[in-house]
């Protein structure tokens, strides 16, 4: 378990870069927080430490996006408004899962019971006592799905 503070977005986006410049093909991510957490700054900041020079946003209305310019596909999903997991299974979830590239998946706790067992959990929170940009990032690698 690894945790990493931040004070900005910028920070969040660097931590994020990081990360992913350590990425492996196939590892999937699972990314919970709640709304305005930081979740898609980290998903930015994962694609550019990826080689992704596209603009990332909020897949929300489309559930997933395709970036494949960069050293290793990048899957970056947002599971918000999915109410059962046959959507999941339409967009081809498990086939991306399992797939050379890596996953990334923003509000994952709404499909936990699809989450790979070697998921890697990105939990991102604010403390409000440390100021309204501080966010706490825990990387846990075990997480038992
Ligand atoms: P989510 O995808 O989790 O709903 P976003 O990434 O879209 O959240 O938005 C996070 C918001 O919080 C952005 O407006 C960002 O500028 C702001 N913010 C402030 N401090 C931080 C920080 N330390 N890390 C990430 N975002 C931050
Ligand atoms: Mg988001």
């Amino acid at each position: 378990m690894r945790i990493f503070e931040t004070m900005s977005a910028d920070e969040t986006f660097a931590c994020a870069r990081k990360i992913a410049e350590q990425a492996e093909p196939g590892q999937v991510y699972a990314l919970i927080g709640d709304l305005g957490a930081g979740k898609t700054v980290f998903a930015q900041g994962f694609a550019r430490g990826l080689g992704v020079d596209d603009y990332v946003n909020s897949p929300t209305f489309t559930i997933l996006q395709i970036y494949e310019d960069g050293r290793i596909p990048f899957y970056h999903f947002d599971v918000y408004r999915i109410e059962e997991s046959e959507e999941m299974e339409e967009v081809g979830f498990d086939d991306y899962i399992c797939g050379d590239g890596v996953c990334l998946i923003e509000w994952a706790g709404r499909i936990e019971e699809l989450m790979p067992e070697d998921t890697i959990t990105v939990t991102i929170e604010k403390d409000l006592n440390r100021g309204p940009d501080y966010r706490r990032i825990t990387i846990d690698e075990n997480t038992c799905y």
